[in-house]
C-alpha cells in the first residue's frame, strides 16, 4: 500500500549553497515554470543537463550577473521534476536580486526540505533515503560521512526491504495454510519449513535491530563522561582528550562545578565528551549540585571514563560501561600489575597511554568489520524495528502455540507495516512534516 501524501504545488527556488560571501553560489528552482524561468533569465534555450555560460537577466535587458546555468529535465533531476541551477557570484546582493527575479516569473520561497521533499514524493528516493541527505550535510565526521553516504544509496532500505521480505515470506506461507488448509498443499504439508523461515526472518530483524542501533551512534555520537574523585586528573584527562585548554586544571579540588562539555571526534567517531565535578562530599551547595550533575551525567552517559590516582589503585574492578582509568602513571614509584583488570594506566600530564585509551574507545563503537558497512540511522527508524519484532514474536508464538491462523497472519502484515514506516512506503503527513522541518531550506 502506498500511502504517499501528494502535496507538490508551485514552482520552488532557494540558495542551495551556504549563505554569506562565497566564490560561487547555487540558486536552484524546481517546478513545473524553471524551464520558462531559465528562458527569461538567460534569454537561452534549456538543454538537458549542458551547463552554459551566460548572463543572469534581470527585467528587460538588466544584468544581475553572469555565470553557469545548468538544466535538468524532470525527471532526469533531483527532484523528479524540471530543475534548474544557476552558479553566480556568492554575493548575498546577487542572490537577493536573482531569487526576486524569479520570484517574478512565478516561482516562490522553497520550505525546508522541499527539494528533497519532492524527490521523496516523486519517487526518486525513499524516506531513509532522504534522511540520509540531511545526515550526509550535517555529519562532522568521516565515519558518519561514509554511513550516511551508504544509507543515501539505499543500503539501508535494501536491508529494511530484504527483513520485509523475510516476514512476508512467513505470512505468505500462514496465509497459504489458511487458504488451502484442506487441500494437499506443498507448504501444508512441511510445517518445519514454516518454522525455519519463522526462524530466519526472526533472525533478520534482530540483526536490523543491532545495525540500526550502531548507525543511531554514528549519526548522534555518544556521550563519554569522565567522572572520579577531585584531583584524580580529570580535567587534565578532558583537556588531553580534547586537544585544547578547555577546563581548568588546578591542584585545588572542586575547581570544576558544572559540566563542560566538547565535540570531538575519536577516529572519526563523533563523541560529546563531558568533564564532571570531583565526587565528594561537600558542604558548599554549588558543589552539591555539581556532584548531582557528575552522578547524572554518568548514569546517562555512554561510556564513563572513572579515573583514579593510579597511587591508590587496589586492584578494583569496575561496572560494565566503565573504563578504568588509572592517572598520574608518571608518578608511580613502582610498576603496577593491571594486566587482569580492565584498566588503562596512563599519564594525562605527559600524554603517555593516552592512544591506547582512544584506540580502546574508538573499538567500542564497532569492529572494523561492521564499520565498513555501517549506515545512518534514526530512533524513528530503531522504534518501528522493535514494533515490527514485537508483532512479528507474537505471531511466532501464535505458529508454535497453534493459534488462529488468521490472527497470526494479521500480526505478520502489522510487523510489515511498522517495516514500511521506515522508507515511508507507509507514512503519515504528520511524519513527513516532522521529518523534513529539520532540514534547511534550500535541501
Ligand atoms: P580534577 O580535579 O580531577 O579535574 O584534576 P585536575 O585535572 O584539575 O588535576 C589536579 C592536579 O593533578 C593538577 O595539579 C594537575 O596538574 C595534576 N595532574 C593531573 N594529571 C596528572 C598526571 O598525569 N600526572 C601528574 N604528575 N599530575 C597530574
Amino acid at each position: 500500500m502506498n500511502k504517499k501524501i501528494e502535496k507538490v504545488s508551485g514552482t520552488i527556488a532557494a540558495l542551495a549553497t551556504a549563505r554569506g560571501a562565497s566564490g560561487i553560489a547555487v540558486t536552484r528552482v524546481s517546478g513545473l515554470k524553471a524551464k520558462e524561468i531559465y528562458r527569461e533569465i538567460t534569454k537561452k534555450n534549456p538543454e538537458h543537463m549542458i551547463a552554459k555560460h551566460t548572463v543572469f537577466y534581470g527585467e528587460g535587458e538588466t544584468r544581475i550577473d553572469s555565470g553557469i546555468a545548468l538544466f535538468f529535465k524532470g525527471p532526469d533531476s533531483y527532484t523528479g521534476e524540471d530543475v534548474i541551477e544557476l552558479s553566480s557570484h556568492g554575493s548575498s546582493a546577487v542572490i537577493e536580486m536573482l531569487l526576486e527575479r524569479i520570484y517574478s516569473l512565478g516561482g516562490r520561497e522553497a520550505e525546508p526540505g522541499e527539494f528533497t521533499k519532492r524527490a521523496y514524493l516523486n519517487d526518486k528516493m525513499d524516506l531513509t533515503q532522504a534522511e540520509a541527505v540531511a545526515d550526509l550535510i550535517e555529519s562532522v565526521s568521516a565515519r558518519t560521512a561514509a554511513a550516511a553516504s551508504r544509507s543515501l544509496v539505499g543500503e539501508f532500505s535494501d536491508r529494511v526491504n530484504d527483513t520485509s521480505a523475510a516476514v512476508s515470506e512467513v505470512r505468505a506461507l500462514v496465509e497459504a495454510t489458511l487458504d488451502f488448509s484442506d487441500q494437499d498443499l506443498e507448504e501444508t504439508k512441511h510445517p518445519n519449513h514454516l518454522l525455519q523461515k519463522t526462524k530466519e526472518a526472526k533472525n533478520s530483524l534482530k540483526i536490523l535491530i543491532e545495525q540500526t542501533r550502531t548507525g543511531i551512534r554514528l549519526r548522534n555520537g555518544i556521550v563519554m563522561a569522565i567522572v572520579g574523585k577531585p584531583n584524580v586528573g580529570k580535567s587534565s584527562l578532558f583537556n588531553r582528550i580534547c586537544g585544547s585548554e578547555r577546563a581548568i586544571v588546578s591542584s585545588e579540588a572542586g575547581t570544576t562545578r558544572d559540566i563542560i562539555s566538547e565535540n570531538i571526534t575519536v577516529d572519526g567517531f563523533p563523541i560529546r565528551i563531558l568533564d564532571t565535578a570531583g565526587v565528594r562530599d561537600s558542604q558548599n551547595q554549588i558543589e552539591q549540585e555539581g556532584v548531582k550533575r557528575a552522578i547524572e551525567a554518568s548514569e546517562s552517559a555512554d561510556i564513563v571514563l572513572e579515573v583514579i590516582d593510579s597511587r591508590e589503585w587496589c586492584q578494583k574492578n569496575t561496572e560494565d560501561k566503565n573504563v578504568l582509568i588509572l592517572n598520574k602513571a608518571d608518578l608511580l614509584t613502582e610498576k603496577l600489575k593491571i594486566e587482569a583488570h580492565k584498566a588503562f594506566l596512563l599519564s594525562a600530564k605527559t600524554g603517555d597511554g593516552i592512544d591506547k585509551l582512544l584506540d580502546h574507545i574508538a573499538g567500542l563503537f564497532m569492529d572494523e568489520d561492521s564499520c565498513s558497512s555501517s549506515i545512518t540511522a534514526r530512533k524513528r527508524h530503531l522504534k518501528s524495528i522493535k514494533d515490527a519484532y514485537r508483532k512479528f514474536c507474537s505471531a511466532e508464538k501464535g505458529i508454535k502455540g497453534g493459534e488462529a491462523l488468521d490472527l497470526v497472519a494479521q500480526e505478520l502484515l502489522e510487523a510489515q507495516n511498522s517495516l514500511a514506516e521506515i522508507t515511508g512506503e507507509f507514512t503519515t503527513e504528520d511524519l513527513l512534516e516532522e521529518i523534513f522541518k529539520s532540514f534547511c531550506i534550500g535541501k
